[in-house]
């Protein structure tokens, strides 16, 4: 194909389905009844297709007969653990619509996705690693200990009334995830089986929350279609079949996990394995090799991590085949090493968002080497991509300017916020990206940066915005700007510049323990510096890019001093 301009329509692939992700799975367990669906070794679990949509209705029903109605919101806060499988097909059956739940969120944040839309259910797990999720949940709504579980009223939860935990020892206030399963009946299974023919496909039923510029987290709204047609064409980029067995070391709580991932699987009968609840490079390389995987999906930091764990050489990676490298810039030289170390001959780049279901472009297994480790690929099928400059016009092909997706897998919009969705989705439909790219003649796209004030760190994307939003409460900053420094582990690093208020006095390590517990971890600064005056515009805007060239100064040299020293003793 030949572009003129810089548009492109994606073509071959299936046709669309018009599917709920509930009939997704009812399709699995009719084709592939006994295959293996789900193994999660940590957990013990190995249940196939037929097995998941049994376990997964029975959890529909009863989560019906707690009260919940279709269309109401229901939260999952959890690691990568097998009951998100339950929850992800379960909510789907009941027609609930899922809000998923960073687990790295603190309580602040859950609060506020919470209270966002409106969830009247949540299920979360009960701890993982630091983070007590049942303490934070008992802290924002102390009501718990002496409430009915399915009944509470917390004042700074007004919407909840359900908290459902997934462990087995009872909790004052909350079901276990097991009694709400062991709540379905067959009038329960009836009533699921009328709401699971009324669905709707293009009804919401996911609801994702991304960081928006302007400080607080946007709260996506995918549909069934948007979902399961994008699963199924990545698929078939993939060439997956019932015979492929697939590692997800990706978070469920993202599009790249529960659509490229476990949903996507579904449509092809490929086998999901877990291999930890959040990433760990030897639990990934293990399962690769006792599961004998066939594919792979990484954010980039996470391939760097398993290719650098001192033990690779010990695994027997024979197996791969395929998968998919995406979420932030992929090396040129991270592809070579995956396709040369870990035998993924075949091995994508996918580029994507939450707001489009993720995916909107992905490079084909035959590209030429070149074009398979140095773009991002050709629009997918059902899809169209343009670039466009300033002033909305598409630009002539190579030139640099934002990309605009338009298609079955742009998401229905922000939950009840229709000015933050036109702002990214416009009249004709096109959902602005903020990213900056380009298009070669033959389609080929390429990131060449962010127009949004966005950064990604390991795969993490982080908005200054919401971070210095939250160090505004502390009294004894005056300003603060955050910025995204250069990392060789994580490819960025946030670093807070902060101006004191006169006459106060903090230290790094003050303002870094002021966000543990109120921030997730991953968006504490690692670096904080005390300015007394930052450089400015013309017009008084902060030049961020100043303060970074600093910083990355700084941090450079001191590097390679750190070096330097290093080498001498
Ligand atoms: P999220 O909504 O979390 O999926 O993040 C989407 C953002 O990640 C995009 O807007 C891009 O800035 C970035 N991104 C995703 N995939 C790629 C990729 N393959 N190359 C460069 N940036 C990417």
């Amino acid at each position: 194909m030949k572009c003129s301009q810089s548009y492109a329509s994606g073509h071959g692939g299936p046709p669309l389905l018009g599917l709920t992700v509930g009939e997704v799975l009812d399709q699995a367990a009719t084709r592939w009844p006994d295959n293996e669906a789900l193994i999660v070794s940590d957990q013990q679990v190995r249940w196939t297709w037929k097995e998941l949509r049994e376990r997964a209705r029975a959890l529909a029903a009863g989560l019906l007969t707690t009260g919940l109605q279709p269309g109401e919101r229901i939260g999952m806060l959890s690691t990568n653990r097998a009951e998100w499988l339950l929850v992800q097909f379960g909510s789907a059956y009941a027609g609930l619509i899922l809000v998923n739940i960073n687990p790295a969120y603190r309580t602040a944040e859950l609060q506020y996705a919470l209270n966002k839309v409106e969830c009247r259910a949540l299920i979360t797990e009960t701890q993982f690693k630091s983070s007590n999720y049942i303490a934070m949940m008992q802290s924002l709504a102390p009501e718990l200990a002496t409430s009915t579980p399915g009944d509470l009223h917390a004042e700074r939860l007004p919407e909840l009334r359900t908290v459902i935990q997934l462990g087995t020892g009872a909790i004052p206030g909350m079901f276990t995830l097991q009694d709400v399963a062991d709540r379905a009946d067959s009038g329960s299974l009836r009533a699921l089986d009328r709401i699971s023919t009324q669905s709707d496909f293009d009804a919401p039923i996911n609801i994702q929350f991304t960081s928006g510029t302007t400080g607080a987290p946007k709260a996506a709204t995918l549909t069934h279609h948007n979902m399961v047609n994008n699963a199924l064409m990545s698929a078939s980029v993939l060439r997956f079949s019932s015979n492929d067995r697939l590692c997800i070391p990706v978070p469920m709580y993202h599009c790249f996990g529960m659509v490229l991932g476990t949903l996507l699987c579904a449509t092809s009968g490929a086998a999901i394995v877990f291999p930890s609840a959040s990433f760990e490079a030897k639990a990934t390389l293990r399962a690769v090799e006792t599961e004998a995987c066939t594919a792979l999906h990484g954010v980039p930091t996470m391939f760097i991590g398993v290719l650098d764990d001192p033990d690779f050489t010990q695994y027997d990676l024979r197996s791969l085949r395929t998968g998919i490298m995406a979420g932030a810039p992929c090396p040129v030289e991270l592809m070579q090493r995956v396709i040369a170390d870990m035998h993924m001959s075949e091995i994508t780049i996918g580029y994507g968002m939450t707001e489009t279901g993720p995916l909107s472009t992905q490079t084909l297994p035959d590209d030429p080497i070149d074009l398979r480790v140095g773009t991002v690929g050709v629009t997918l099928p059902h899809t169209e991509v343009k670039i466009v400059n300033e002033d909305g016009c598409v630009v002539a092909p190579g030139m640099p300017g934002e990309l605009c997706v338009r298609g079955y897998n742009v998401m229905r919009g922000y939950w009840e916020d229709p000015e933050r969705t036109a702002e990214d989705i416009d009249v004709s439909h096109w959902m602005h990206t903020g990213d900056t790219a380009t298009m070669d003649e033959n389609g080929y796209v390429r990131i060449v940066g962010r127009s949004k004030d966005m950064l990604i760190r390991g795969g993490e994307n982080i908005y200054p915005r919401e971070i210095e939003d939250f160090l505004y409460t502390n009294p004894k900053i005056d300003q603060v700007e955050v910025i995204g420094v250069p990392d060789p582990k994580f490819g960025e690093e946030i670093a807070a510049c902060i101006r004191l208020r006169d006459g106060e006095h903090a230290t790094e390590e003050e303002i870094r323990s002021y966000c543990r517990g109120e921030l997730a971890h991953f968006k504490i600064p690692r670096y904080v510096r005390f300015v007394d005056e930052f450089p400015m515009t013309v017009t008084g805007k902060v030049q961020k890019y100043v303060l970074r060239g600093r910083l990355s100064e700084e941090l450079g040299q001191a590097l390679r001093t750190s070096q330097r020293t290093g080498a001498v003793t």
